[in-house]
């Protein structure tokens, strides 16, 4: 569903990316982890066209990620994003981020757009916060948010990037069971996360970057019982 072939990014001068190349099938649910700066953001930014490529190409379901077309109001759609510092309108309440693009972007009468916000809502189990705005919510509460915005577009795969990472411990584990929940119900997911646990018990693969270049691609079994390269190892050492 989303294919990344011979990708890369420079930042003037600097080779962000090298040569990446990576598919995502339909229901798979791919780990990137990586120390940072070794690209992991970049990657995922540039499949949903937040990011432009310098060479290369991906495709995300079926359709060219390219700053040149107008596909990208349509990859916007198809492909949800939540980030790690949640990314919400401080001055809209709940309701009003997760139903701004259904009614702005898809055009879907107000009435219907809170109907799909709310099942959504309480989906990530937040049913009861509806008006109120960000800054009243606790880390967690937004995050969860911020998924379920993603979700009422109904995107055909999920991208994350360190959802997880700005959150205190008790809040980092209610979102990680919204998006293992995601997961069992079959949700294409490519997540850039360093909870080992979640990688381990929800990935079909884990990608290892360093330096731009992915360096290792492995089932989570064979990753963590025996990563094959120097760099994957010594990362591994340094997260337990
Ligand atoms: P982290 O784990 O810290 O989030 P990352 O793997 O996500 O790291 P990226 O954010 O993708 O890393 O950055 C990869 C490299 O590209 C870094 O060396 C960074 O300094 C550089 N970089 C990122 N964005 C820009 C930019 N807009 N302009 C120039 N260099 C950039
Ligand atoms: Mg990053």
């Amino acid at each position: 569903i989303v294919q990344i072939r011979n990708l890369h990014k420079w930042y003037g001068p600097f080779h962000a990316l090298k040569n990446i190349s990576l598919d995502v099938r339909r229901g798979e649910k791919i780990v990137i982890c990586g120390p940072s700066g070794s690209g992991k953001s970049t990657l995922i930014r540039c499949v949903n066209g937040l990011e432009r490529y310098s060479e290369g190409r991906i495709l995300a379901n079926g359709h060219l990620v390219d700053h040149r077309s107008d596909h990208l109001r349509l990859i916007c759609q198809e492909v949800g994003m939540v980030f790690q510092h949640f990314n919400l309108f401080p001055h809209l309440t709940v309701m009003e981020n997760c139903t701004l693009a259904l009614t702005r972007v898809r055009k879907i009468p107000k009435a219907e757009a809170i109907e799909v916000a709310q099942h959504f809502l309480e989906r990530v189990r937040i049913p009861e916060h509806g008006n109120k705005y960000p800054s009243q919510l606790s880390g967690g509460q937004q995050q969860r948010v911020a998924i379920a915005r993603s979700l009422c577009m109904r995107p055909k795969v999920m991208l994350f990037d360190e959802p997880t990472s700005a959150l205190d411990p008790e809040m980092i584990k209610e979102v990680l069971e919204v998006m293992t929940g995601l997961a069992r119900e079959g949700m294409t997911m490519l997540c850039v996360t360093h909870e080992m646990g979640f990688a381990r018990e929800v990935a079909d693969r884990i990608v290892f970057m360093d330096a731009g270049a992915i360096v290792e691609e492995a089932p989570p079994e064979e990753f963590f019982g025996a990563a094959k390269h120097e760099r994957s190892r010594k990362f591994l050492s340094q997260l337990l």
